[in-house]
């Protein structure tokens, strides 16, 4: 499947309102609120002692990496990853100043990039100046105009940890083997979810999807699924806006004359017309597989969650996983 390139995750609309929030950001309101943020670093690891160097301080602008940073690290990072909760749409976000003064003490920044979190990058640049980034996109070549659900594509989870220990490994050369051995436990901690991606792709490959929002395409590319979501429909979806009538028609119709084998339904997305989808797929026998956006609630794990979406997904394929 070819990514459509002309595909906008955020209307520019959106992108102005996030740079006005940061521009709002005076270095004296920092500082005022310096003073009182330590009670608002709930998303920060503590780490113990078997670190052999100080551990580095790590910022990550949304859940699906913090947990990969964290199992990254280790005892040898402090991360703190500012989006963390499911009921905060990324694609809606604007920082607070609260966020801001994460930043300032990051030695390092990952942020998804791919124009999907540009407040992240923004603070970055502006309150944690020496601290080297991390930018997904950067690090797999998808740019601004790419489907930027990053996360969702195997290859690009195991590049962007390559690319997070060589940073690490730069900031604390004392830690270098330990931060090898990090990554090489990730793997290993990882293997049900590549098993998997494997499995599905060696037994389902060529099987059709449609789905209500293009979160899972990169993982429906890398398990040889064929994309069956009628164009209009699916550029209104990553446009956040509501597709036509013609098009919602034509998906309904794919779905009654079972054309799709799968329907991919995002659950964080709400309106009248995936539900409108959902209920052609029930009413087809189409079976229905629920991702999210953002690491699923009650997940405790990028592995999990991904894993437990994945044996879903083989179950309504028919593979046996
Ligand atoms: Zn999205």
């Amino acid at each position: 499947m070819v990514i459509d390139m002309s595909f906008r995750a955020h209307p520019s609309r959106r992108r102005r309102l996030a740079l006005a929030a940061t521009a709002t950001l005076g270095a004296a309101s920092l500082l005022t609120l310096a003073a009182c943020s330590s009670s608002d670093d709930a998303g920060a690891k503590t780490t113990s002692g078997a670190c052999p160097a100080a551990p580095v301080d790590v910022v990550v602008s949304v859940d699906q990496w913090g947990d990969l940073v964290s199992q990254l690290g280790g005892d040898c990072a402090q991360v703190s990853t500012v989006l963390a909760s499911s009921s905060v749409d990324p694609h809606d976000y604007e920082p607070s100043p609260a966020d801001a003064v994460k930043f300032t003490k990051a030695k390092l920044v990952v942020v998804n990039g791919a124009d999907y979190d540009p407040w992240a990058s923004k603070l970055a640049a502006s309150s944690a100046k020496s601290a080297p980034v991390v930018d997904a996109g950067e690090v797999v070549g998808a740019d601004d105009g790419a489907n930027p659900h990053l996360w969702y594509s195997p290859d690009y989870v195991s590049k962007v940890a390559d690319a997070v220990t060589q940073e690490l490994e730069t900031l604390a050369p004392d830690a270098k083997s330990y931060f090898e051995d990090q990554r090489t436990a990730l793997t290993a901690t990882l293997k049900p979810y590549t098993d998997l991606v494997a499995k599905l792709k060696s037994e389902a490959a060529g099987k059709t999807y449609g789905a209500t929002e293009g979160v899972f395409d990169y993982m429906a590319q890398a398990v040889g699924l064929v994309d069956k979501t009628p164009e209009g429909f699916a550029r209104a979806a990553a446009n956040e806006s509501d597709p036509s009538p013609a098009d919602l028609k034509e998906f309904q119709t794919a779905i009654a004359a079972k054309q799709i084998d799968v329907l991919i339904y995002n659950t964080q997305t709400e309106g009248s017309i995936p539900e409108q989808v959902h209920q052609a797929a029930e009413k087809a026998g189409v079976p229905i597989v629920d991702v999210t956006e953002t690491v699923a609630p009650g997940a405790s794990s990028f592995e999990d969650w991904q894993v437990s979406q994945l044996t879903a997904l083989a179950k309504a394929l028919g593979v046996d996983a």
